[in-house]
């Protein structure tokens, strides 16, 4: 690695709303940062050092921008990992490494790593070749029916997972299928680890979701669970960073069941919708986290800043596709500790993640309270371009 710093060459694959919060606290820091996306009209395009129109999926995009670089990075998972593999040889520092990108493209590997090496996880198997042997692999696996279908690949925000009821649902195979879990909470721990070992965490995040979208609505930092709750996922997301050797910030998803018991549900090895409340809710920010832990540098403090944080998901609205137009967020910019972030998406479509706002308060009842005002007070429109 260059020893200063400001003089790297990084690089982020993807430039969406994502890309653009790393790229807040790289300028905190005059870091050099390009950006690799499809879409010269992203989030991160305007704010990078360097902008390059390309697919982060392409062997040959990946390779002639990264050669240029003295370090890469993700904001999205669905990248070239070969082509991040001979970046690696050629010397460019690839972090997360792309053992573990690849890793996480796959849901039947992640489980099965994962359930190997001793963490807690839904049983689980998979189905391929036919149809035909759903019945023996649900015998052998001790899974019944309905069960959690996934595909395992490609999937995002819900979509390509399904309630499997009925033999005849099934069309595409392979299929991940798993155990229902009759969850209580969905948690998500936000960890960081260096190359020199050190780690961060995050208190564990309640995320509340759509029941009709499946995305994640809101959430609430410190998550409303036990002391002794805490302790257990928090050391199960110390665990995983360490066992993988990851290099940078990572989001763990947990299922907790009526029981109280534990699930891995996945990982995302890079700054998360889970960790946005970080900004303004948290000493150090999921992404300057991002950047110390990729940089290996120090890791900040993972402390919140009021005794509560919630930040709600703003996404576009089912009734139009098109240029959005923000209403009421100048109402919420006159009341204290609203934090309004709107990601400059061209376009607004159905679900599509377009912004989100952070509260922080001295207790629960009193975010959730502003939460509900928020959903009150802001909408997004359709823009009325003359
Ligand atoms: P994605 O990667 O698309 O977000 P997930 O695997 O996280 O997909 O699943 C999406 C949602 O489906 C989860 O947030 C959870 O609500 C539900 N789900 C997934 N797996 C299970 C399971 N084994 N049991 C019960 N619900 C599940």
């Amino acid at each position: 690695m260059r020893s200063a710093i400001q003089q790297m060459r990084l690089g982020i694959l993807g430039g969406g709303q994502l890309g653009k919060m790393l790229l807040v606290p790289a300028h905190q820091w005059s870091l050099s940062v390009s950006v690799l996306d499809p879409s010269p009209d992203c989030p991160a395009a305007k704010m990078a050092s360097h902008f390059v129109e390309g697919d982060f999926d392409d062997y040959r995009d990946v390779l002639s921008f990264g050669k240029e670089l003295d370090l890469l990075t993700i904001e999205i998972e669905a990248v070239h990992v070969e082509a991040l593999e001979d970046l690696q040889s050629r010397g460019v520092i690839v972090r997360p490494a792309p053992s573990i990108i690849a890793l996480v493209q796959d849901k039947y590997r992640q489980r099965q790593l994962l359930y190997e090496r001793g963490f807690p996880v839904p049983r689980f198997g998979l189905l391929e070749g036919h149809a035909s042997s759903l019945h023996h692999l649900i015998q052998r696996k001790n899974l019944s029916l309905p069960c959690i279908a996934k595909y395992p690949r490609g999937g995002y925000d819900g979509r390509g997972v399904f309630v499997l009821s009925q033999p005849d649902q099934i069309q595409d195979l392979p299929l991940l299928l798993e155990e229902m879990i009759d969850i209580h909470m969905e948690i998500s721990v936000l960890v960081g680890r260096n190359a020199s070992g050190q780690i961060s965490v995050y208190d564990p995040v309640e995320m509340v979701f759509n029941d009709d979208s499946h995305m994640l609505d809101y959430l609430i930092a410190p998550a409303c669970i036990s002391g002794g709750l805490r302790h257990e996922l928090i050391e199960c997301a110390t665990e995983i960073a360490h066992s993988i050797g990851l290099e940078g910030l990572m989001a763990v998803e947990f299922f907790v069941d009526k029981r109280g018991e534990i699930y891995v549900n996945e990982l995302a090895p890079r700054p998360h919708n889970s960790g946005h409340h970080t900004i303004e809710g948290a000493v150090c920010s999921q992404f300057e986290q991002h950047w110390r832990m990729v940089l290996d540098l120090p890791p900040g403090s993972t402390a919140l800043r009021s005794p509560y944080v919630a930040t709600l998901n703003i996404v576009g609205p089912a009734d139009f596709e098109g240029t959005p137009q923000y209403r009421g967020w100048k109402e919420l910019l006159a009341q204290p500790d609203i934090h309004v972030h709107i990601y400059g998406k061209q376009q607004s479509r159905p679900n599509r993640k377009m912004g989100h706002i952070t509260v922080l308060g001295s207790s629960r009842q009193e975010v959730e309270k502003k939460i509900t005002y928020i959903r009150s007070q802001f909408h997004i429109e359709k823009a009325h371009i003359k």
